[in-house]
């Protein structure tokens, strides 16, 4: 009788794989680099639309550099600390600040380096070297440098994207011309001014990434003296991640972080790059 059934069988396969029921079995806790929301082979327009249809008319209630859903930290007792530095680009903020670059290079410091569409343009020949150099992690800082809001929020003066259409482009374009440029999507991102609302952070990871702020404010917008620098980077506990700037060359940044990196080293501290931890960022 089994003889008589096998079409029966061929036809249900056939059934299953037509209709789209069948797919590979899913590991537990898998983690793909692939995201309901964008698919490899969705279009800008796609995504546009399919975020609209999810947030369009919701209100956001919070607004800061720690909203709901913002990592800050990585969750561990290791005495590791994340460095990370941002090139903010625009007219104040393109320029490079060789000597900690170079210093970090020397003593071979690991590093984040959240980086500006604006920058890049301004600064392509450096942005690739840092690219290719393994030592450094390129992770996204925006298109246009705005604070991340759908309602047009602002912060530090700067107005923020005013829609989630212009929230999207902030993520995305600059998202897709650091791929274009190194072969390598962005895991991370961080908005000008570190300001989001918690819908613009769901945005983030809908768009494949996850927003990364900090817990040690490092610099202050590169404002700070290299004694509070130096002061700011001896505060880091186990997990850290510390907010610097490596786009203006003229600030006491360089100076702090030249001060401080001997000392954590001696406090038994390694520096680390966030992609390596990502699965522990809190
Ligand atoms: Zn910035």
């Amino acid at each position: 009788m089994y003889k008589n059934m096998w079409p029966i069988f061929l036809f249900i396969a056939l059934s299953l794989i037509l209709s789209g029921c069948y797919s590979e079995p899913l590991e537990a806790n898998k983690v793909t680099d692939e995201h309901p929301v964008v698919k490899k082979e969705s279009t800008i327009e796609e995504i546009r639309q399919e975020l609209m249809n999810k947030y369009g008319g919701m209100i956001p209630l919070e607004w800061g550099e720690k909203v709901q859903g913002v990592k800050t930290y990585i969750n561990t007792n290791e005495k590791i600390i994340a460095l990370t530095f941002d090139a903010c680009g625009g007219p104040n903020g393109i320029g490079y600040d060789d000597q900690l670059m170079d210093f970090l290079q020397e003593e071979q410091v690991p590093a984040t380096l959240f980086i500006n569409g604006r920058w890049i343009d301004a600064n392509e020949t450096i942005f690739r070297q840092l690219a290719i150099n393994p030592l450094f992690e390129i992770e996204n800082h925006g298109t246009l440098h705005q604070p991340l809001s759908v309602t047009g929020n602002d912060a530090y003066g700067i107005e923020g994207t005013l829609s989630i259409e212009e929230a999207i482009n902030e993520v995305l374009l600059n998202q897709n011309k650091i791929a274009e440029i190194t072969g390598k999507k962005p895991k991370f991102f961080r908005s000008g001014t570190a300001f989001y609302d918690e819908i613009t952070v769901q945005i983030v990871e809908d768009l494949g990434g996850k927003a990364v702020n900090y817990n040690v404010l490092g610099d202050a917008g590169a404002t700070y003296s290299k004694e509070q620098v130096k002061q700011a980077l001896l505060q880091s506990t186990p997990g850290s991640i510390v907010l610097l700037h490596m786009n203006q060359p003229g600030s006491e940044t360089g100076e702090g972080v030249m001060m401080a990196v001997p000392q954590l080293k001696k406090m038994g501290y390694r520096f680390v790059k966030l992609e390596e931890w990502n699965q522990l960022l809190l």
